[in-house]
């Protein structure tokens, strides 16, 4: 018998192709050294291609996966990622306060904005934007929207520094303690830019870019080893400086699966 590792919950939907959702999730805490625990949102029909469809899970069965794992094994970080709902992001929000997790409770909590994949399939109903901003923000930790998301989020179109310091300010007045807007979307940049931010300190990433299609889970494997690094103690900066140094090894080393877009990689 060894002794018991840190725990991390990720609540987030199902990717068939197992390249993205709880499955990138899971991976990662595996991969980060964590033990990884899930409450399912959704189930995805998808391949390497795209998303398909979706179904959502009742939104009591979501809460009562949360209350269940929080109950009895302990959760010592969380993440949020595909909530498919705006019933499904309210259930979550009322349910992480119930169980002590997010901004201002004992457990840091991730949001991941998740809104569509890279495809442009939508991975969230239209109605349920407000609900990210207004019920579940004000209870995160650190919210990880990629460009995309703070276009959908906060009408900002980050181009460059200013405009994406713009866009970490409108973030931060929906109520999060952190934002990192990634840059890592800007295709014409050379260099990987994102700004971590929580209205005082302002920090800047920077990391290469790597030129290659396969990205697929990208923005979850990012999100859940911050998620994980949290987990085992770390404050957000270095909780972030080590998601970062882990999802660029992940994109270096992703791969081509199917006749679509490939996953980044955990196995190195
Ligand atoms: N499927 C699920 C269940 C997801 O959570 C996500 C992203 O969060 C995606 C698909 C899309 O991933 P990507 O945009 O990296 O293709």
């Amino acid at each position: 018998m060894t002794a018991t590792p840190r725990t991390a919950l990720t609540v987030a939907g199902s990717d068939s192709g197992g390249g993205a959702g709880i499955q990138a999730d899971l991976r990662t805490f595996f991969a980060c050294g964590v033990h990884g625990m899930t409450a399912l949102t959704a189930v995805t029909v998808q391949n390497s291609v795209g998303v398909h469809g979706f179904t959502e899970i009742p939104p009591d069965v979501v809460a009562a996966q949360i209350e269940a794992v929080a109950g009895d094994m302990g959760v010592n970080a969380a993440k949020t990622g595909m909530l498919a709902t705006a019933e499904i992001i309210s259930t979550v929000s009322s349910t992480m306060d119930k169980v002590g997790i997010g901004r201002g409770q004992s457990v840091p909590l991730v949001v991941d904005p998740v809104a569509a994949s890279m495809h442009g399939d939508p991975l969230l109903r239209d109605e349920a934007l407000e609900a990210i901003r207004t019920e579940l923000f004000p209870r995160a930790t650190l919210v990880t929207p990629n460009l995309d998301e703070v276009r959908l989020l906060t009408g900002i179109d980050v181009t460059d520094a200013a405009s994406a310091r713009r866009a970490a300010e409108a973030l931060l007045a929906f109520g999060p303690q952190w934002v990192l807007v990634k840059g890592g979307h800007l295709s014409d940049s050379p260099r990987c830019v994102d700004l971590l931010s929580d209205g005082t300190h302002v920090v800047e990433f920077e990391g290469p870019r790597y030129d290659t299609p396969h990205t697929h889970g990208g923005g979850d494997t990012l999100a859940s080893a911050i998620t994980a690094h949290l987990a085992k103690g770390l404050g957000v900066l270095d909780a972030v400086a080590a998601g970062k140094k882990f999802i660029e090894r992940c994109v270096f080393e992703s791969y081509p699966l199917g006749a679509g877009v490939g996953p980044v990689s955990p196995f190195w």
